[in-house]
């Protein structure tokens, strides 16, 4: 189960995010119901619009945004700043403008990184009425005394926003959640890796017979979580584990942010698979600043989701700025973060007890053809160990999970000699206690 081989699957993610960087997107607008239309090429995704004005929780669903066009001109009619170049240039929820005016007043609204004088930085203005354009340091210093025309052909009106859901249910109607956000413009790691792998994952999963049902949500980040959670309070208690998916395409190391909790089964089914890669991790205790993880953790809601990203939001410094694009992004690691979401779920979909049949001093392998003695010596001395672990601990009370950490065996070698010792019946699942 879960064995998945995802050779291809990161040049996959990598042309959809392709495909979806050029769309202009904010918290709500036309460039969140594209991306969901290209997902849709991939996923039946449901796609939901929430009014404009809807309280959710101790929010209100705003307005809607849309942008046709938006510039800055000089007195000779060039346009220096354009929207169309890079939709990075015009300040998220900018209010419409249409006015002359001269560099001194224009300077209130531009936005620069000095620390990185080639790059547009990305800037928001969702709950402040106000406009601005962003634009490198370097040609910010270019500027010169000059009449400039400045326009922005915006609308902010009653409408929607707009997220997208898509459920497969599995043999219970327990549930693990991932949840993406997709509500930045043309950046490819915040956040176009985590919509493009979360689409491949769903694609993944709906191709194999699962104990969970599963639920997928591409939604704005903050205003989108909220507004989730506040219109399907009722199936929030069907929750058993999630994942927010971001971040997942540059090439640093994975890294993990526990849940509120701390030590639920989705922190150590994470923690359990990066151990087990080898590969260099980081994990991260809870903290109430990230991305939604926040919203599913608050304390009314408390549900078991962590954070599974690459380098974290702010921790890369090509963050929130044009340089998150194509090139910071690669198939390799896209690939890479698949597999180990992949992997997750291997662990939360197999991770039960067991009941050892035989109990009383340890059964004899051997007769059974079970004690190994030749072959690869590393691996056979593992499995003849992973076998008494599991014998010893299978008394209904330990879990997959419980021996995988407690005997320091990978998960991987427990699930083999799980499957060698059920079909000798030395093993039964423990159904009664499921977990
Ligand atoms: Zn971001």
């Amino acid at each position: 189960m879960f064995d998945i081989k995802t050779d291809n699957a990161g040049q996959d993610i990598y042309k959809l995010i392709e495909k979806l960087f050029p769309i202009c997107r904010s918290i709500t607008g036309n460039g969140v119901r594209e991306t969901l239309a290209q997902v849709k090429q991939h996923i039946a995704v449901d796609i939901k619009e929430v009014p404009s004005g809807t309280k959710v929780f101790d929010w209100t669903v705003p307005r809607e945004w849309n942008v046709d066009d938006a510039y800055i001109k000089d007195s000779a009619g060039n346009r220096i700043v354009d929207f169309r170049d890079n939709n990075l240039h015009l300040v998220s929820y900018s209010v419409p403008v249409n006015k002359k005016m001269n560099l001194e007043e224009l300077k209130e609204h531009l936005h620069t990184d000095p620390d990185h004088p080639e790059w547009i930085p990305y800037r928001t203005s969702y709950y402040n009425e106000t406009w601005g354009f962003c634009l490198s340091q370097n040609q910010f210093q270019q500027l010169s005394d000059d009449e400039y025309e400045v326009r922005v052909d915006s609308r902010l009106e009653n409408g929607s926003l707009t997220y997208g859901e898509y459920f497969l249910p599995g043999t219970t109607d327990e549930e693990i959640l991932f949840f993406t956000h997709l509500c930045h413009p043309s950046l490819c790691n915040d956040n176009l890796s985590g919509v493009a792998l979360t689409t491949f994952l769903a694609k993944l999963v709906e191709s194999q017979e699962t104990r969970y049902s599963y639920r997928f949500v591409f939604a704005p980040a903050t205003i989108g979580s909220i507004t989730w959670l506040s219109q399907n309070e009722k199936k929030l208690g069907k929750i058993k584990h999630g994942l927010v998916v971001a971040v997942v395409g540059d090439s640093g190391p994975m890294t993990y942010k526990r849940t509120r909790a701390g030590n639920a089964e989705i922190d150590r089914a994470v923690i359990q698979v990066l151990r087990d890669s080898g590969d260099e991790h980081e994990i991260l205790e809870f903290s109430p600043y990230g991305y939604d993880e926040r919203q599913f953790c608050s304390p009314g809601v408390n549900l078991s989701v962590g954070r599974l990203t690459r380098t974290p939001n702010g921790c890369y410094p090509e963050y929130h700025t044009s340089a998150d694009n194509l090139d910071l992004v690669k198939a390799e690691a896209l690939r890479d973060s698949l597999e180990k979401y992949l992997k997750v779920l291997e662990v939360l979909e197999s991770n039960r007890t067991y009941i050892n049949m035989s109990p009383k001093g340890e059964p004899q392998l051997g007769k059974r053809g079970l004690y190994r003695t030749t072959g690869g010596h590393q691996d056979i001395a593992t499995r003849n160990l992973a076998m008494l672990w599991i014998l010893n601990q299978s008394d209904g009370n330990h879990s997959l999970l419980d021996i995988s950490e407690k005997s320091g065996l990978p998960y991987r070698t427990l699930i083999h000699a799980i499957k060698d010792l059920s079909e000798c019946g030395l093993i039964e699942e423990n159904s009664l206690h499921q977990r």
